[in-house]
Parts: C-alpha cells; structure tokens; sequence
C-alpha cells in the first residue's frame, strides 16, 4: 500500500525569540523520496526553519509531521531525522569506519551488524574498503560522502542538510551538487536541504521554497521559481536579474505601459499584475531575455541605444553590461558566436527586448 502521507508536513509552523519572529507561520508539505530546497539569504530563518524539524528547538506555534506523526514534544535523538552540518562534525580522531557506526553504538546495535551495514552504505557512497582510514586521508568531497553516510547508516526518513557545500572550493562545490542529487535519488530518501546559493536550490532540487524574512514567498520547481517568480523578491533573488524602476502610465488588458526612472517608456506584457495608472512597479527581466541589434532601425518596443562598459567571457557566453543613453545599466548574456562575439567596451549597441519576458510586480519599496 502507498503511504497517504507526506514524508514532511509543516502548518503554520512559527518561531519568536520573545518580540522577534524568525519564522513566520510557515506551511509546507515534502513528498517521498523528493529533493527539498529552503533557499534564502542570511538571517530568513532557514537555519531556525531546520531546527526546530531536527529537534533542537521547540516551535512558537504550528504544527510539524514526519510521515503523519506530529512531532511536537519529540526530541531530536527519537524523530526519524538525521542531520548533515555545514563543518560535517566529523570525529578527527575515529577512524571513517567509527564515524559511521557512531549513531549505530548508540543505538547498541550488535557489533557484527554495525560493520556489515558501515560497509555497505560506504560502498552505496561510492567509498568501499575506506573504514580502516583517518578523516584526514580523506578529500574534501569524500569527507561530504562520509558525513551523509553516517547519517543514512541510521535510515532516517528524512535527511536534513545545512549548507553542507558551503565550506567548498568552487569547483569541488560544483561536482558535489551533482553528486549529492544523485545520491538522494539512489537513497531515495528526503532530503530537506537549507542553502543561500541559488545555483545549489536550482541544480539539485524537486522543488524549491523562496525564503525572506521568516516567510515563504513561493514554492515551486527550480523552472517555476526561475521563470515564472511570483514576486519581486523571487524575481531579484533567483537567478540574475535586471531591475528598471518604474510607474505605470497606462493599462490596457495584459499590456503595460510604465515610465521608467530613470525616463523612456517601457513596455510590458503580463497577466495579473493587478497594477493600476500611478503606482510604482518593479520590472525584472533576465540576462538572456535583452538582445542587442546594431542599428536603432526597425524600431519595436523597449529598443534603447547604448554604449558597451565591458565584456566579461565566461566561457557558453559572454556577460556584457551596458549603460543605456538615459543612464540605466543593464546586464546581457550574449552567445559567444554571431555578429557580437568581437563587442568591446566603448561600442554602441541598441538593446531590445519582448514585452513578453519580463515580470512586473508593485513596487514592494526595496
Ligand atoms: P544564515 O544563512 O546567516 O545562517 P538563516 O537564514 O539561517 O541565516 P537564522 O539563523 O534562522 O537565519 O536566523 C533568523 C533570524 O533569527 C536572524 O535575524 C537571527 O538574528 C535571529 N536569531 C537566530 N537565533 C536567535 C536566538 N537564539 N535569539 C534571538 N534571535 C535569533
């Protein structure tokens, strides 16, 4: 039979340091064997939100479900979590194989038993015959794989992970990200994963949840959050954005006209903005969504002149920022090949763009 029940069930789940709320009624449900992202900047809760699931702290208010069963009053050594720290809190003078059985020992599981399930979830780690070994013969990405088997030797139901790649170089931080999704879905367990790099949420996850100010602004899949935000914060937060300042002049149906800041009008293709004549807006539009065209012929909506302030390669593409005639800088991701692979700074350029790609919220003051 299926199991009606998400792995993680969160209601209204809130947390006060006395006037102080750090988390604010928050509400959300992680189903089996999913990969589950809490993604925002520092001080919006994440780490309180990832506490009080593990155990080490009690909620203000709200409700929290593993599997069905309310955990409020649990302690953390009887809830079926277990938790992956950002400095891994590896034991430096046990060897891997002591590590890994620690939570087994204290269970007072027979010994024969520990060795037998240390080395089997050593080799699913893709780390057979290391458990004679220190923890400082070990790599950086081999140490990760030994802290999450010391957490899935215990067979949680639900695997909590606190910024664990935070301490990586980048390019080790760029395999693991690879690495640690592949090993979710070889577990198959739930991970609930807390981090401030959107590129990590975006990589790894199932779903995502868009964390600001204790507060969740939206849940969704890594392409929802990215493509289709549902506020300005998401909109900011995911992935780079270009943001114009601006006060709407004129609504007719979908399509939108505003009078940007810094002067020109922009125009503006979007259901449900619920945007009136007058107010300030916020429009976001991304890198790629800008193209430049050499001339200003041709004339479409949202075609600026501009003059290029540099060129950055990074390899697929080049990031390019120019400053547009009114004094607006806008950042384009521009393909390595085609008429503007040989752009250099001082060049004029026209930059244009859809109606269509951009978001537009009111204006939230930020
Ligand atoms: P970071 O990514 O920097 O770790 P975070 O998103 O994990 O940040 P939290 O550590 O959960 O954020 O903190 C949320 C807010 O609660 C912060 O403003 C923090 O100062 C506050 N806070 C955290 N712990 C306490 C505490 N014990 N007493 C009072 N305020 C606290």
């Amino acid at each position: 039979m299926t199991d009606p029940h998400p792995d993680l069930e969160c209601r209204d789940l809130t947390k006060d340091y006395d006037a102080f709320r750090a988390v604010d009624q928050v509400s959300f449900d992680v189903p089996q064997g999913s990969f589950f992202s809490i993604l925002g900047p520092s001080g919006c809760g994440k780490t309180t939100l990832l506490r009080m699931i593990a155990g080490f702290q009690s909620p203000s208010g709200g409700d929290l479900r593993i599997k069905g069963k309310s955990m409020i009053g649990v302690p953390p050594n009887k809830r079926p979590v277990s938790m992956v720290f950002q400095h891994l809190a590896l034991f430096p003078t046990m060897n891997i194989g002591d590590n890994v059985g620690f939570g087994l020992r204290q269970r007072r599981v027979p010994r024969a038993e520990i060795r037998a399930r240390v080395e089997s979830v050593l080799e699913r780690v893709g780390l057979p015959g290391v458990s004679a070994r220190r923890v400082d013969q070990l790599s950086g990405g081999q140490k990760q794989r030994v802290a999450i088997a010391r957490c899935m030797v215990l067979e949680p139901d639900v695997l909590l992970l606190d910024e664990p790649l935070g301490a990586l170089d980048l390019k080790l931080r760029e395999h693991m990200k690879v690495e640690l999704k592949s090993l979710q879905a070889a577990f198959n367990t739930t991970f609930v994963y807390i981090t401030h790099d959107q590129s990590e949420a975006l990589v790894m996850s199932d779903n995502i949840a868009v964390m600001n100010k204790g507060r969740f602004e939206q849940i969704g899949s890594p392409h929802d959050v990215y493509h289709a935000p549902t506020t300005a914060f998401v909109a900011g937060f995911v992935g780079d954005a270009n943001r114009i300042d601006a006060r709407v002049a004129r609504v007719d149906g979908r399509t939108l006209t505003l009078t940007a800041e810094a002067g020109g009008d922009i125009h503006v293709e979007a259901a449900d903005t619920g945007l009136r004549v007058g107010e300030k807006a916020q429009v976001f539009l991304r890198p790629e969504a800008i193209a430049l065209a050499t001339t200003g012929e041709g004339q479409g909506p949202n075609r600026q002149r501009a003059q290029v302030d540099s060129v950055l390669f990074n390899g697929a593409n080049s990031s390019v920022t120019v400053r547009a005639d009114d004094g607006s800088v806008f950042k384009v991701a521009l393909p390595q090949t085609g008429e503007f692979a040989a752009l250099r700074r001082g060049d004029t350029v026209f930059t244009q763009w859809d109606p269509r790609q951009a978001r537009c919220y009111a204006s939230t003051g930020g």
